[in-house]
């Protein structure tokens, strides 16, 4: 009996954390439901409190020879880890600071100007990262080959093609190699579930408002590919295009699919 009740207690407090979640200002439901795969897939963007670094889901020498030991290691256990210790630095003692990750990029415009930069860069960091190790595998192993189903089918659409001449392939590695500086190239469900390649610089993610995220890069992420110096110079030196040349050995399909038909579910119910 009053196992019972504690139960049912239970199931009511759960109810009204979930309506909780889904009260949050600013998530529509496309990047909401995306989120939730992402927490599937072991990345919990909807963590509050103080970030903690996720362990890489391989070891630091499985994407080779595409992306070297060092390489990954500077990147997660450094880099990584600093835009995490910055991003707990900045949000101690604010209102943010018990706020889910997809919520503080949410909010980015209503932050107080001495903390936005911060948040900002350092938020978005930890996120675009924490996606970034999910979304490769090593070759063979979930790792490289080409996209299958529906989202080869829309890539199709959007771009013409995967990897002939002039489609989707093509069409990434030049937005990535364009991008001059630091940041990201991306492959993002838009507006309407549409696919886009988009780029944002620095940090800024395309879970941000456009105004951070840049003209048309607000979207639901479902790859992203690194392009700061930092995620290719060891081995690649000044050779941007071969480390592009070499993410499609490492790129795991199956989870951009995941995330893709996430996504197109959510737009087939409407927002
Ligand atoms: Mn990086």
């Amino acid at each position: 009996m009053s196992n019972q009740i504690t139960r049912r207690q239970a199931i009511a407090l759960t109810t009204v954390a979930a309506g909780a979640v889904l009260a949050a200002p600013r998530l529509a439901s496309a990047r909401s439901r995306a989120i939730g795969l992402w927490r599937e897939a072991g990345l919990d963007l909807q963590q509050a409190g103080e970030f903690t670094l996720p362990p890489l889901p391989y070891a630091n020498n499985a994407l080779e020879p595409h992306i070297d030991a060092e390489t990954m290691e500077i990147h997660h256990d450094r880099h990584h880890k600093a835009y995490i210790d910055n991003a707990n630095k900045a949000l101690a003692g604010t209102q943010y600071a018990d706020m889910t990750s997809d919520r503080i990029l949410g909010l980015l415009d209503e932050t107080p100007d001495d903390k936005k930069t911060a948040i900002r860069n350092n938020v978005g960091g930890h996120v675009n990262h924490s996606m970034f190790w999910l979304l490769m595998a090593p070759t063979g192993k979930g790792g490289g080959g080409e996209p299958t189903g529906a989202l080869a089918d829309a890539i199709k659409q959007a771009f013409g093609s995967y990897g002939d001449k002039g489609g989707f392939k093509d069409q990434f590695a030049e937005v990535a190699t364009k991008r001059f500086g630091s940041g990201w190239a991306w492959l993002i469900a838009g507006d309407g579930g549409k696919l886009k390649i988009v780029s944002t610089a620095n940090q800024d993610s395309p879970l941000m408002a456009e105004k951070f995220a840049g003209p048309g890069a607000a979207g639901t992420p479902i790859l992203g590919l690194d392009v700061w110096e930092h995620a290719y110079y060891l081995k690649y030196r000044n050779k941007r295009a071969d480390y592009i040349t070499a993410f499609w050995n490492v790129v795991n399909w199956t989870r951009a699919a995941q995330l893709h038909t996430g996504t197109m579910g959510a737009h087939e119910i409407g927002k």
